[in-house]
């Protein structure tokens, strides 16, 4: 420590590509890492490249508010979000490297007599795929939240449905962890070299044309998030998917008073504190569509008035900075993990503004899909033509609240 940082090596390798690999993945996102890592650690399948337009991390993996959570309601979805958390449980020391997996407990607060049925319902649901949910009056909120405003006429807080199991973990971190555990298996990670065509050879893809040249490849993996439309594109597909900004928010730092995280059931605001003291917090999607990672002052209006219809004190903390990132906007809120017309080239899309929780399933899963050609068995609801037949999963982002 005292001699700086110049005896430190790298924590992965900045390789130049190979003209040919058995996997090539589109993304250096926590997805397109954890498929990766995945690939070479369960799968054995290690001449793998990631190929990152900028930075790994410099996507949503890094620019989210931290949320995990396995409190779905539909059999389509609850299995893979509860695959995803016993991942989470033992995601740090499966690869070595500290990710700040806190769980803190996830509330989500009803306030009507229509709200607390569905919440009911979701917690039985939970309950039946063998996960945890509490039921809490409101007696029981106001002593862990006492800052909340229960006097609220337009909102009334009658209770909440927590997820005790659920949390936050360091963003950043995942992508790191999971970019050294499929480097030091041999994954070639690199960055800054932006996928720019797809090339197809009778009904094939023989590779992709990057910034860095033309790099072949066995199985083509696309997990490019907000850019999954126009990556997508460049193989003749057309995606259910539209692209808009989600902004987040952090404020000043201030004593530890919010223990998890809470989300206002009656408006779009959900909020919990850092380590570091500082309140982060968010709402609803940028309503129009843009590829742009800042959002519109419309919104920061919305999400204060609702953040103070919650909890009034919030109108004296000042707000540090905010930023944005490209939601990949299913239609019907599920994510995408399958094969495409293309025989060797795979999606994993579709994310909405939940995919960080999904993070170490979406991995395992697309890697499973990658290596054996077959769906995991949580993920098999998760199809692409899913639209065309009418089997939708239509589960948006979870009761009122994103993320
Ligand atoms: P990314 O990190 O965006 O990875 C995709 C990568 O693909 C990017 O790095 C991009 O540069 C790269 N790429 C794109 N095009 C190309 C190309 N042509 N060539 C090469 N590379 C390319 N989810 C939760 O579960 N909980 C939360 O609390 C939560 N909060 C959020 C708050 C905000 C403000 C935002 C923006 C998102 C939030 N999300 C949350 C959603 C979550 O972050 C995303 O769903 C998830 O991170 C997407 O997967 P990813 O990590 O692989 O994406």
């Amino acid at each position: 420590g005292l001699r700086g940082n110049k005896t430190w090596s790298p924590a992965w390798r900045q390789p130049e590509p190979k003209p040919h690999y058995d996997v090539v993945i589109v993304g250096g996102g926590g997805h397109g890492l954890a498929t990766a890592y995945y690939l070479a650690k369960e799968f054995g399948i290690t001449n793998v490249a990631v190929l990152e337009k900028g930075y790994i991390g410099s996507g949503n993996v890094g620019r989210n508010t931290t949320i995990i959570r396995s409190n779905y309601l539909l059999q389509g979805n609850n299995p893979f979000y509860e695959l995803s958390m016993k991942l989470w449980e033992g995601l740090e020391q499966d690869f070595n490297f500290n990710a700040m997996v806190s769980q803190r407990g996830v509330l989500n607060l009803f306030h009507s007599d229509a709200q607390r049925d569905a919440y009911t319902r979701r917690g039985n649901a939970m309950r039946l795929h063998g996960v945890d949910a509490d039921l809490l009056d409101k007696a029981a909120v106001q002593k862990m939240l006492p800052f909340l405003d229960y006097n609220n006429a337009r909102f009334p807080i009658q209770g909440g449905l927590l997820q005790k199991r659920g949390g936050t973990v360091r963003h950043d971190a995942v992508a790191w962890g999971y970019a050294r555990g499929a480097d030091m298996r041999g994954v070639d990670i690199i960055q800054n070299c932006e996928v720019t065509g797809i090339r197809r050879e009778n009904g094939k893809v023989t590779g992709v044309e990057t910034t860095k040249g033309f790099i072949g490849c066995g199985k083509l993996g696309l997990a490019a998030a907000g850019n999954s439309s126009r990556v997508a594109e460049m193989a003749g597909l057309k995606l259910p998917i539209e692209s808009h900004v989600l902004q987040a928010f952090v404020s000043e730092g201030l004593k530890p008073f919010i223990n998890g995280v809470v989300t206002f059931g009656a408006g779009h605001f959900y909020v919990s504190q850092s380590d570091k003291g500082g309140l982060v917090f968010g709402g609803d999607i940028d309503g129009y569509n843009s590829y742009a990672q800042r959002g519109n002052l419309a919104t920061v209006e919305h999400v204060a008035e609702a953040g103070k219809a919650m909890i009034p004190s919030l109108s004296r903390v000042r707000v540090l900075r905010s930023w944005g990132g490209i939601m990949d906007m299913s239609m019907d809120g599920s994510p995408i993990i399958d094969r495409t017309h293309l025989d060797n080239l795979y999606l994993n899309a579709g994310w909405c503004y939940g995919g960080f929780k999904a993070t170490p399933a979406s991995g395992f899963c697309f890697a499973h899909l990658l290596a054996r050609g077959t769906p995991q068995e949580t993920a098999t609801a998760f199809r692409l033509d899913r639209f065309a037949r009418g089997f939708m999963l239509d589960e948006k982002g979870q009761g009122a609240q994103p993320n």
